[in-house]
This record gives C-alpha cells, sequence and structure tokens, in this order.
C-alpha cells in the first residue's frame, strides 16, 4: 500500500474518531500560557491541563494531528537535522489521548489494530519496547498481541520514561519500530546499533501516570491516561517504501523546489535536506507569530533561519534564496493548514529580512573563520574566535558549532563563556563612567544574556551541544 501524507494524516484521524475519540484541530507551535514551555514538542502538550485535571473538557478520548517543533528545550533535533534519516525541527505528530478513559490495554490494542489492519504493515517488520519494570505492558504485547518475545525489549528511563518537560505529565511508555530491512545500517532498539536508520521508532505510546515536580518527585495523576505520538513523516517513509523522511513526497517536492531555486543538481547533498527542513520550521514559526529577535523563542527561530542561509551559501546560492521557497510550501502544507496561507507575506518578509541582514557578514564572518581554521593547532576552535563570530558577525553559537562539526572539529564553549562574561564586565565598567552609551550597552547586554536562554531563563548553552 503506498499513501500520502495527507492521506495517512486522514486515515489516523478517522480511525479514532470512529472510535469515539473527539478530532482536535492542531494547536499553535507556540504553547498558550506555559512558561515552563519553550514550544509545543508533542500532541499533548495542547492537553496538559485535562492531563493534569486542572480542565475539564465534555469529551474524554480525543485524536489530532499536531504540528510539533523541537529546536530547543527538553526535546531538541536541531543537530539532528541532516544527520539522520528521521529527526525533523518541525513535524506532524498523530495521536490518540484517553483523559482517564482507556489505559494501556486498548493504547495496545488500537495501535496494533491501525499498523497491521488499516494500514497493513507487515507483522514481522514490528518490534516493541517496554519500560523495564512494565510487567503490564510486556504481557500485552507478547500475551495478548502475539509479538515473539524477541522483538520485544525492556528498556529503561532514557528512553522508556516519557516527560513533557522538566515538570509536567510524564510516564513509563512503549515505542513500535519498524524495520527497514538488512539492506539499511542499524540494529534492533536496545543494541548499540540502533541509533542507525534500520530500526526506526514510528509510534510512541506513553502511559500518563505522574506529574513530575519541581523537585523531581512523582505525583500521581488523578487517573491514568494515554498519550500517543506517531511522527506522520517517518509513518509515510514506511508507506512510501523509502527509508528516510526526506525521501517521501513532500520533502522531495521541497528539495526539488530548493535546489531549483538555488541552482543545484545533487538532489542528495545534506544542505538541501536541511534547508527543506528549516523552512517548514521557520515559516510555521512565523505563522504562529514569532519574528527572529535576539531573544528567547524569536532567537531559536534566528538560529535556524541563519542556519538555512548558511547551507544555502555553501551550496553557491547567489542572494537571497530561503523566503522564495514559501510557494512550494504552500503547494505542500497549505490545504492542511489555511493558517499558513493567509500568513503568506508576513513569513516571505520576515524570513527575507533576515537572510539579507545576515547576508551582510555572513561572507565576512565564514572568511575570518577559515583564516582561524588554516592557523588551528588541534582540532578544537578557539573560544575568542567563536565570540567574534557571534558579537561582530552575527553567527550563533551553535551555527559555528555545526560548521565545526561538519570539519571533526568542536568548540571551545568555556573559552567563548568567558569573553561574553569578560565583554559584560566591560559594559558594566563603562557605564559606571558615563551616562553616554548606558542605554546602548542595556540594550546589548540584554541580547548577549537572553540570545542563548530559553523562557524560563536557564542557560542554553549547554544544551546545545546535549542533544
Ligand atoms: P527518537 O528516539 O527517534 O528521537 P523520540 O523517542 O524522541 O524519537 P517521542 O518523543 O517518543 O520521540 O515522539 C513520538 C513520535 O514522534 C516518535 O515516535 C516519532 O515517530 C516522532 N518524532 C519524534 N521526534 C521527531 C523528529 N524530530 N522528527 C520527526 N518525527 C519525530
Ligand atoms: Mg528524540
Ligand atoms: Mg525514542
Ligand atoms: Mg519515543
Amino acid at each position: 500500500m503506498s499513501m500520502t501524507s495527507a492521506q495517512i494524516r486522514e486515515a489516523f484521524l478517522s480511525y479514532f474518531a470512529e472510535r469515539g475519540h473527539q478530532r482536535v484541530p492542531s494547536a499553535s507551535l507556540i504553547p498558550g500560557n506555559d512558561p515552563t514551555l519553550l514550544f509545543t514538542n508533542a500532541g499533548m502538550v495542547p492537553f496538559k491541563d485535562v492531563f493534569l485535571g486542572d480542565e475539564k473538557r465534555d469529551y474524554n478520548r480525543a485524536t489530532s494531528s499536531q504540528r510539533c517543533l523541537r529546536a530547543g528545550g527538553k526535546h531538541n533535533d536541531l543537530e539532528n537535522v541532516g544527520y539522520t534519516a528521521r529527526h525533523h525541527t518541525f513535524f506532524e505528530m498523530l495521536g490518540n489521548f484517553s483523559f482517564g478513559d482507556y489505559f494501556k490495554r486498548e493504547a495496545i490494542q488500537y495501535a496494533w489494530e491501525f499498523l497491521t489492519g488499516v494500514l497493513q504493515l507487515p507483522k514481522e517488520k514490528l518490534w516493541v519496547t517496554v519500560f523495564t519494570e512494565d510487567d503490564e505492558a510486556y504481557a500485552i504485547w507478547a500475551n495478548e498481541i502475539g509479538v515473539p518475545e524477541d522483538r520485544i525489549s525492556r528498556i529503561g528511563e532514557k528512553d522508556n520514561f516519557w516527560a513533557m518537560g522538566d515538570t509536567g505529565p510524564c510516564g513509563p511508555c512503549s515505542e513500535i519500530f519498524y524495520d527497514h530491512g538488512e539492506e539499511v545500517w542499524g540494529g534492533p532498539p536496545g543494541t548499540p546499533e540502533e541509533d542507525g536508520d534500520r530500526y526506526i521508532e514510528i509510534w510512541n505510546l506513553v502511559f500518563m501516570q505522574y506529574n513530575r515536580q519541581a523537585d523531581g518527585t512523582l505525583e500521581p495523576l488523578p487517573k491514568p491516561s494515554v498519550d500517543t505520538g506517531m511522527g506522520l513523516e517517518r509513518i509515510a517513509a514506511v508507506l512510501q517504501h523509502v527509508h528516510s523522511n526526506y525521501e517521501i513526497d513532500l520533502f522531495q517536492a521541497l528539495i526539488k523546489a530548493a535546489a531549483q531555486i538555488i541552482g543545484t543538481e545533487d538532489l542528495n547533498s545534506k544542505s538541501l535536506r536541511v534547508i527543506a527542513d528549516h523552512i517548514r520550521s521557520c515559516s510555521f514559526l512565523i505563522a504562529d507569530g514569532v519574528q527572529p529577535s535576539n531573544e528567547g523563542r524569536g532567537y531559536v527561530l534566528r538560529r535556524i533561519i541563519r542556519r538555512a542561509v548558511r547551507h544555502g551559501n555553501m551550496l553557491g546560492a547567489q542572494g537571497t534564496f530561503f523566503h522564495k521557497l514559501v510557494p512550494a510550501l504552500l503547494e505542500q502544507m497549505g490545504v492542511a493548514y489555511p493558517e499558513l496561507v493567509d500568513k503568506e507575506k508576513i513569513i516571505a518578509d520576515a524570513l527575507l529580512r533576515e537572510e539579507e541582514q545576515f547576508g551582510k557578514t555572513l561572507e565576512r564572518g565564514l572568511a575570518i573563520l577559515q583564516d582561524a581554521l588554516d592557523e588551528l593547532h588541534g582540532t578544537v576552535i578557539p573560544g575568542d574566535v567563536v565570540f567574534k563570530l557571534y558579537d561582530t558577525y552575527g553567527f550563533p553559537v551553535d551555527l559555528t558549532a555545526d560548521i565545526a562539526r561538519e570539519k571533526e572539529l568542536t568548540i571551545d564553549v568555556e573559552g567563548f563563556d568567558k569573553e561574553m562574561a569578560a565583554q559584560r564586565k566591560r559594559a558594566q565598567q563603562a557605564s559606571q563612567f558615563g551616562v553616554d552609551y548606558n542605554e546602548r550597552l542595556k540594550s546589548s547586554q540584554q541580547s548577549e544574556f537572553t540570545g542563548y536562554t530559553d523562557v524560563a531563563g536557564r542557560s542554553k548553552i549547554i544544551e546545545l551541544f546535549a542533544d
């Protein structure tokens, strides 16, 4: 069976609607009234208060196709884009939810029936995991569904205890993997080779049971609930018989459009995949009200746009190109997301402005970096170079780190932090002498600080490299 992304989305939503789930439209990428979270990073986010028992709805089962962003905060896949076949910054998560209604058994039965019945995936291609201690889920998979035990693994907290963020709803989970076949490198879940592209996690069933408090303790939720998430692009790859998300209909269209606009022929280039990924996250962020800036969400957006611009530059793009991809994106996603169509001009204008601004310093910054690389002894780009690129040429630190990674180098984060602290100190001292440039210093200080802090004010610099 081969299905388009739109057909899969519809099949999923109608399967669950027929089973008593309320269809709920995708919410914004900006979580409403939740300062603990940078972006909507999963389908459950709009339902957080329902899980916690703080909000009542007139339904206790729901289904949605939620737009998600994972480029900051607890779930950050920015560094994976271009490197794995399965990660995007922006993706759609198909989900079914039970708010104190059904629990493990039905969640597992529904998922299995949808995959093997509706989508007709061969059973022997599916592998499952459960949380180490979850004998109940293990028994359902083994005895009721009949998955052979050599395809069920028990996995620890890192992968099989899902949490929205540092606080909030969480619980043990059970993940379903698809085996893309032996021609693809990688090992089954729980093995050291798991991170290859052969066994791909397609669906996560979370058995929501706790609310994690700020001190780390787990408080039971009012009622055990279910939250599931299946990446639309990953299941589309399976159903379209391709081994990478970037080979599905939607991404191929974006990649071809980008290649044409930039004037490059190699459709397999990593840079085209990155650009195709980034046009989605940037456009949707702008449509949801974010503008490039030096702080919080706006800085995440700025960082993603600048990465895209740098990849365009690598492909030899002459002048601005990124904003020209908006029509191709609308062609792919405008029907499912009319709000994107409404905001077309706002999106293209914001992208163009940012491209123009960064375009002015990019070439010069790259030349400075090249000089530093020519003189480099060892494999670490010094902190003062990283700082100069950041401060004078507008290179976000993660962008410099990304360039470094391509050359199998790293950057001196500690050295960068020291430069940053020194500059802050200079600014403070200067402000004690003259009132003249107080104001100017204040605003530049603000942008330094917030440039790499999240909305909760924690330093993000570590996290950029942790994920
Ligand atoms: P992985 O281990 O592959 O990084 P995950 O365990 O972090 O995935 P979950 O938090 O369980 O992912 O999210 C539920 C589902 O959403 C996943 O099973 C996958 O299908 C999809 N998904 C997660 N992250 C991404 C991403 N960055 N891009 C595309 N799809 C994703
Ligand atoms: Mg992940
Ligand atoms: Mg996982
Ligand atoms: Mg998972």
